[in-house]
């Protein structure tokens, strides 16, 4: 926080202003306004203006205070994360005015042959604004480049009236379209969570892919909406797809919903917030960013797929919007519903122990479960990739026009390099971390620090000439599935091949329209999609996480199993999936297989409150790095050796390094910290983290991730 002097005019807290900052100008959001500063007089500046923004309102303000407490971070970056990034310009000059042009009564009178039958563009107007009744500039553009010049002179006759920006508030009597009639599991859900609108109650919605999840939301929205209120539905960053903005558009063409998230062009999604912030719209939709959305009629919020790591930011403000939308949903007294087939164990055990309600949804209304079978590899050829099994029934659907879906989930698996005279390995010179075989390009690239590098003809260490690959990437799927099905189509979506602008949509599209029919993929295709034609997942190699060091992977494992899962066989045809491993008696296996995540769940919870780990206790890592080892570890030891007094509640590990210890030549590593009561570890962090800041200036960054998901 930085202290300004106003002039002139006096600002309101939570405006944005433009205030002198060092030696550039920069906007600042107005926290408090006192009669008098610590600051000396001459040392103070003034704020030079204010930006044409309604303030703030305090509902926002005390999230953006909350998330920069909690999260421990300072509230001008938290601010920061808050705001649309035109917001943050001192040259900000406010939205342009969105003129719209209604006939005035005068107007209504007017005929088409008043006008010469040449005269084109004035019929094309009269015609258009008597089928819809308000134009905006886009339907002038509509009509003709000329059109908007020529209703400017219907103004100007009396013909038209024109006024800026804000639509007829939202309305209550809008249109919904055919739909289903509920089964009892989800009435239940839609009465019990509708009967709590206007006040703080959070739930957990259970509910396999396919489910009837969002036909929930769907009915519940329509519940708020007709009351006048605003609805946030946050979603993961790869499900804000097209295809959801259609089925809702499809569903409710009156409402009026724009999508926040970080895609958007900088103006779009401004407007968007500003829409919201007006509230001109009643539904947002939008990845995590979207929870500092002002909505002055929020009635309810949804976080679905709640489990997601995309809700966690893992930079700056480390913020998890789900735990925020929580929060946030108790501050503004309403319902939030977590929704996931697979949830958190956080969300899980907040469940059990009723702190949450607990919905579930236990069948497919409109598909059946598709099951899903372990295919023993123990016995398979080494070098082979994918068994015999699973390649007849590949072929099988193959024959049949229908699609099949091979996932490798990639996690922690990647296709290296090796000598197999000397044991040597393609390793970046920059990371300690492998660097990863791309067959395409025939290079090798960093997938750290992006450092890439030819693929060597001989071992640089022995001069060995048969170098191998090490595991299999999709890369090598595609190949190998190209050569056995010659005349299959074959897709292979990864980062790689979707780097492209809308290369991802269109490939969507490609499946849907049935262009393709084998899918090689890695975790974009686990999520959210509907392929009418897919009836068969495969995935190839998850066993690795089952030995991970981090505590969370078993959970992770089981979730992005059963999600790539409910891929298979959603509309009327029956799916199957077959999963290769080498571990088919693993626990984690047989519960898949009986499509059983609460038992799973509850095993994990009891060791997880034997190892004391969330979410028994609450964490907290203090991450650094620095290009000096030696640096990076003097500075971990010193806060590990400096924890304040009166912190036996909290328990501090000892400094180690990251799993990636060096990243483009820097040195990472972290302590971890953690308790059972989260307001000691607070207490004991806001504490901590003065004492880190004060120390002096190093070569070390440093930063502190509350609740961290990875390691
Ligand atoms: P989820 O969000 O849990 O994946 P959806 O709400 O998308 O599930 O529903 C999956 C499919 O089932 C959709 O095609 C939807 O139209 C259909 N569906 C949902 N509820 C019903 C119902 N009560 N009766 C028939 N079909 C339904
Ligand atoms: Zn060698
Ligand atoms: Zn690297």
């Amino acid at each position: 926080m930085f202290d300004y002097r106003t002039r002139g005019q006096i600002p309101q807290i939570g405006q944005l202003v433009v205030v002198p900052f060092g030696k550039r100008r920069q906007v600042g959001l107005v926290l408090d306004i006192a009669e008098y500063s610590q600051l000396a007089d001459a040392r103070l500046r003034d704020i030079e203006s204010i930006l044409p923004v309604e303030p703030l309102p305090d509902h926002t303000l005390a999230l953006i205070r909350f998330s920069s407490d909690y999260y421990q971070c300072p509230i001008g970056q938290a601010a920061f994360v808050a705001l649309p990034a035109a917001l943050r310009r001192v040259r900000y000059v406010g939205p342009k005015p969105q003129w719209q042009y209604v006939l005035t009564d005068a107007g209504r009178e007017l005929r088409p042959d008043q006008f010469p039958a040449r005269a084109t563009i004035k019929h094309k107007l009269l015609e258009a604004l008597r089928a819809k009744p308000v134009l905006r500039r886009a339907d002038l553009l509509a009509v003709s480049a000329r059109a908007a010049e020529l209703a400017e002179s219907w103004v100007r006759e009396g013909w038209l009236e024109k006024y800026a920006g804000t639509v007829p508030s939202p309305r209550s009597d809008f249109r919904t379209t055919a739909q289903h009639e509920l089964t009892e599991e989800q009435r239940n859900a839609v009465d019990a969570i509708s009967a709590e609108l206007g006040s703080y109650s959070p739930w957990l919605l259970e509910g396999i892919t396919g489910s009837g999840k969002t036909e929930v939301y769907f009915r519940l929205i329509e519940r708020a909406a007709t009351r006048g209120l605003q609805i946030l539905l946050m979603v993961p960053e790869i499900n804000l797809t097209p295809q959801l903005e259609e089925r809702f558009r499809e569903r409710f063409p009156d409402l009026r919903l724009v999508s926040l998230h970080s895609n958007l062009a900088e103006g779009e999604r401004c407007a968007n917030w500003l829409a919201a912030r007006a509230g001109e719209v009643q539904v947002v939709i939008g990845t995590r960013l979207s929870i500092f959305t002002p909505l002055p009629q929020l009635g309810l919020i949804i976080v679905d797929e709640e489990q997601d790591g995309s809700f966690k930011q893992q930079e700056g403000l480390r913020y998890s919007a789900r735990d925020l939308a929580i929060y946030y949903a108790r501050q503004r007294r309403v319902p939030v519903i977590l929704g996931s087939a697979t949830p958190s164990l956080e969300t899980y055990h907040n469940a059990r122990s009723n702190r949450f309600g607990h919905l579930h949804l236990s069948r497919r209304p409109a598909a059946t479960r598709a099951p899903i079978k372990l295919v023993d590899v123990r016995e398979m050829a080494k070098g082979q990739s994918i068994s015999d099994q699973v390649l007849q029934g590949i072929g099988a659907r193959h024959e049949r026009g229908e699609q099949s879906l091979v996932f490798l989930n990639r996690r922690g698996f990647a296709p290296a390099l090796v000598c197999n005279a000397c044991g040597w390995n393609a390793g970046c010179s920059r990371c300690s971390a492998r660097l990863v075989w791309h067959l395409r390009d025939a290079v090798l690239r960093c997938h750290y620090c992006g450092h890439q590098e030819r693929l060597p003809r001989a071992c640089p260490s022995c001069g060995n000439q048969d170098l191998k690959g090490l595991g299999q990437g999709t890369q090598h799927l595609e190949q190998l599935l190209c050569e056995r099905f010659p005349d299959a189509r074959v897709l292979r979506i990864d980062r790689d091949s979707t780097r492209r602008k809308h290369a991802w949509h269109t490939m969507q599209d490609d499946i849907r329209r049935q262009r393709v029919d084998i899918l090689v993929g890695t975790q974009m295709l686990a999520k959210g999609h509907d392929f009418p034609k897919l009836t068969l997942v495969v995935v190839v190699n998850p066993d690795s996480a089952l030995f991970s060091t981090d505590f969370r992977a078993g959970e992770r494992l089981f979730q992005q199993l059963m999600q790539v899962s409910g891929r298979a066989g959603r509309a009327d045809l029956a799916g199957e999936v077959l999963i290769q491993t080498q571990f088919p008696e693993h626990p984690l296996y047989q519960a898949l297989v009986r499509q059983d995540y609460r038992s799973f769940a509850e095993e994990l919870l009891d060791e997880r409150r034997l190892a004391g780990f969330p979410p028994f206790v609450y964490q907290a890592l203090l991450r650094a790095d620095s290009q000096s080892e030696s640096a990076l570890m003097e500075f971990l030891d010193y806060a590990a050796g400096n924890l304040g007094t009166g912190h036996e509640a909290v328990t501090v590990y000892d400094p180690v390094p990251a799993t990636v210890s060096k990243i483009a030549g820097h040195h990472r590593g972290h302590l971890l910290v953690q308790s059972a009561s989260r307001t000691e570890l607070q207490r004991f962090l806001s504490e901590w983290r003065l004492f880190l800041t004060r120390r002096k200036p190093s070569r070390v960054r440093w930063s502190l991730d509350v609740d961290p998901i990875e390691l």
